[in-house]
């Protein structure tokens, strides 16, 4: 099998992938199987458009390859219900305050709703979490680690790297030379007195908060050493990871946004505490556009995984359109590029079906099975491998026992649950589907069949019908009903 080769932002170059953990088997001379990989999660006030689900795609393909490659992945995705505000900087409301003031409803009945959301997501995009190879995937609460989060800090208090003034605890950027590593930061940020207008106390415009003060009454505040307040945004990141993943964790991944400030200061607070190497491999999702311009609720073009369904576009035939390019590539989102993609993963599906059941691993393709392995292992190349798939397919001189025992040993590897069949492809839907889905089921469990038709003629109405099957009844999408 190839090297695993990937794109590291600390180094602007591809690196052969190991793990760094040695450990007793280590000493043994036995190779370490296991890699620590970290993943920054989403912040929950609002439901994921599906941008930040490409950063999860890209996430379970990395894991996944790696899996591939024999190792057993030790994953943390953490979940962001305090402290993220609104700006992304220092300044402003916290976003999960603001949400729950607009709903009149708590943080954590907020985030907890949210955080439900997002798993259904992950589930629905088969992004892997709890099976496989690997332990399943943490997903730690930042709000659960502020004891940790205190920690940390006090520990940069007692080595000098912090400074207090009026609104909290922040982290002085020219106390750690290193600062900036990743690179995409103000340089000139770091110069003594460099003042920014909107916070004249901070000594330079990159110092960054760890410990915020309650100046208005929140509902989310701790006590702390500093008086009661809550934590900044990026020092969760740090103590959940080192908490656990280790002080040295192998792989670590975001969106490109992160590079400039969150993971920077990921870095500096860390290194800083433990004089030690924080993360071994850097990797960045490049973004998701939609028509051409950023997604932003301000523009009105945010779209939902929910949305997708109503244009006949199943999250894994999303996740196909995910796959035709690399993920360090920006990509641009058309409904007619999506519905293209949605098109060639269903006619995957029907090739799928028309070769013989069951996977033998043993017999697939050597030729393409290592070019697929080397295009999988040189960075996630999915587009080659999804490209190297359809080539094998139309091949006369593989067999289909090999062409299926292929695909089968690399559905793993892309996640795209290619034995499906397209009938069943399942969507997700709106809010208002499901909850007509559910009142139908209500009245045919109690026999009253006139109101279950009503309902099930409303749903139809919507485009979509209900099939009822052994296990319970599914809502698809009228087109895919023979
Ligand atoms: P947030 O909740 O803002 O922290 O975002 C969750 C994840 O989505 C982060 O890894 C972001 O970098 C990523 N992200 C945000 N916007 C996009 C986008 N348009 N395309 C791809 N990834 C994104
Ligand atoms: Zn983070």
């Amino acid at each position: 099998m190839s090297e695993i080769r990937l794109y590291n932002t600390l180094t602007k170059q591809k690196e052969v992938f190991t793990p760094s953990r040695k450990g007793v088997l280590g000493f043994l001379g036995i190779p370490n199987k296991t890699v620590t990989m970290y993943n920054c999660g989403p912040t929950v006030y609002q439901s994921l458009h599906i941008g930040n689900y490409r950063a999860y795609v890209f996430a379970d393909i990395l894991k996944r390859t790696l899996e591939h490659g024999g190792y057993r992945v030790q994953q943390v995705i953490n979940i962001t219900d305090v402290g993220h505000l609104v700006g992304d900087g220092d300044e402003g409301e916290d976003k999960m305050q603001v949400t729950a003031q607009k709903q009149q409803r708590s943080s954590k009945e907020i985030s907890e709703d949210y955080t439900k959301e997002f798993f259904g997501g992950l589930a629905a995009l088969n992004i892997e979490f709890a099976s496989g190879q690997s332990p399943a995937t943490e997903f730690p609460r930042a709000t659960s680690y502020i004891p940790e989060q205190i920690a940390l800090i006090e520990q940069l208090e007692r080595t000098g790297f912090t400074y207090k003034i009026s609104d909290g605890i922040y982290f002085d950027t020219s106390k750690f030379p290193q600062y900036g590593k990743l690179g995409n930061i103000d340089i000139a940020g770091l110069s003594e007195g460099h003042r920014i207008a909107v916070n004249s106390e901070k000594r330079h415009s990159t110092d960054f908060a760890l410990w915020k003060f309650s100046n208005t009454k929140r509902d989310q505040e701790w006590p702390s050493p500093w008086g009661v307040g809550f934590p900044g945004w990026h020092i969760e990141c740090s103590a959940m990871a080192m908490k656990l993943l280790g002080t040295t964790i192998d792989i670590h991944t975001g969106g490109i946004d992160h590079i400039p400030t969150h993971h920077n200061n990921e870095i500096a607070q860390s290194e800083a505490s433990t004089g030690k190497a924080f993360v071994r491999f850097w990797l960045h999702g490049a973004h998701l556009l939609i028509d051409g311009q950023k997604i932003s609720k301000s523009l009105g073009n945010t779209i939902y995984l929910k949305d997708l369904a109503a244009h006949g576009v199943t999250p894994l035939g999303f996740r196909y359109w995910l796959l035709t390019a690399s993920y360090r590539t920006q990509m641009n989102f058309t409904w007619e590029a999506v519905k293209g993609a949605q098109t060639a993963y269903e006619r995957l599906l029907e090739q799928v079906r028309g070769l013989p059941k069951g996977s033998v691993s043993d017999k697939t393709h050597a030729r393409y099975r290592k070019v697929l392995d080397s295009a999988i292992n040189d960075d996630l190349n999915t587009s080659k491998v999804l490209a190297t798939i359809w080539d094998m397919l139309k091949d006369g001189s593989v067999s289909s026992e090999e062409k299926m025992s292929t695909l089968m040993e690399f559905d793993k590897v892309l996640g795209l649950k290619q034995n499906t069949s397209v009938g069943v492809l399942s969507y997700v839907f709106a809010p208002e589907i499901v909850a007509l889905k559910d009142a139908r089921d209500l009245a045919r469990q109690n026999r009253d069949f006139k109101k279950s038709d009503e309902l099930r003629a409303a749903i139809k109405e919507k485009g979509y019908d209900i099939v009822d099957t052994a296990k319970g009844s599914t809502l698809v999408k009228n087109s895919l009903l023979p």
